[in-house]
């Protein structure tokens, strides 16, 4: 019907993942490269190295109070942008593969909650989720958009704007800016230190959630990567464990994975563009 047809179908390994996605019971495992569309940056790049400052450990987080602080008074600054991002065409495309019944779950890496706003179900968050927080003296989880306006509400005249935020919500602002922020603390308890519902590096992926995610994948009939470069374990061990249960694995990233040489079908092209062209090949 168009004049072009765009380069994206003639993608090496599309045919061979479209051939495994339409068998159906495949398990969606997505990371930062399917949201970069959205405007949320992939800091790890296509290298796997960092190419910014060093995201906030669990360490720091916890035993460091003004490191803490720090944190979210960037992340204070950074929310806008993030409560703003929208789903894109790759997120669209796995809500209907879903929709189409192909799907045998969504587990996702990312703590953007884009599959969701894309209209995914039962979307688990292996990472969490930034628009949850929770307190780390009494455990409340309340909202993220709620504490918001209780900051907007205790930093009237805190208003500096980045110009770019990391996916975990961070934005770049000098340590003598962020000494002057106020930070709020939880409204059940009385005054709890309050984290980002979100499991940061040097932190455990609750138990209880790998196993769910494990189980799901020894029901599935495949593994479907989606913009992961698979650098850190909590993302690489399904690869592994794929590959112990002779689950074959198909990777769609821009640019190499650490589990290239154990991939089934691996195509390197713009998730945008891949994944309508797979459900579409789907009748999704
Ligand atoms: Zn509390």
């Amino acid at each position: 019907m168009t004049a072009a047809l765009p380069a994206v179908q003639t993608a090496d390994g599309l045919d061979e993942l479209a051939g495994l996605v339409a068998d159906g019971d495949v398990l969606v495992l997505s990371g930062a490269g399917l949201s970069t569309d959205s405007g949320i940056p992939d800091y790890r790049g296509a290298t796997g190295s960092l190419r910014r400052h060093t995201p906030m450990t669990w360490q720091t987080f916890r035993r460091d109070p003004r490191g803490r602080h720090r944190y979210w008074a960037r992340s204070y600054v950074g929310w806008p942008q993030m409560a703003a991002a929208r789903p894109n065409a790759g997120h669209s495309a796995v809500a209907r593969l879903q929709r189409a019944g192909l799907l045998a779950g969504v587990v996702t890496q990312n703590v953007d909650g884009l599959h969701q706003a894309a209209g995914a179900r039962d979307v688990v968050e292996l990472h969490g989720g930034l628009d949850r927080t929770v307190c780390l003296a009494c455990g409340d989880v309340a909202r993220r958009d709620e504490l918001h306006r209780r900051l907007r509400a205790a930093n009237p005249a805190f208003g500096p704007r980045a110009d770019e935020v990391n996916p975990d919500g961070d934005a770049e602002l000098p340590d003598e800016v962020l000494d002057g922020f106020v930070m709020v603390g939880c409204t059940a308890c009385g005054d709890g230190p309050l984290k980002p519902d979100v499991v940061f590096f040097g932190e455990t992926v609750p138990r209880d959630r790998v196993g769910t995610c494990f189980r799901m994948l020894e029901e599935s009939a495949g593994l479907l990567v989606l913009g992961s470069s698979l650098t850190v374990m909590s993302g690489y061990r399904f690869v592994l464990r794929a590959a112990e249960l002779g689950i074959p694995v198909a990777v769609v990233n821009l640019g190499p994975t650490r589990g290239d040489a154990k991939v089934d079908v691996k195509v390197d092209a713009p998730l945008g563009e891949v994944l309508p062209e797979l459900a579409r090949r789907c009748g999704a």
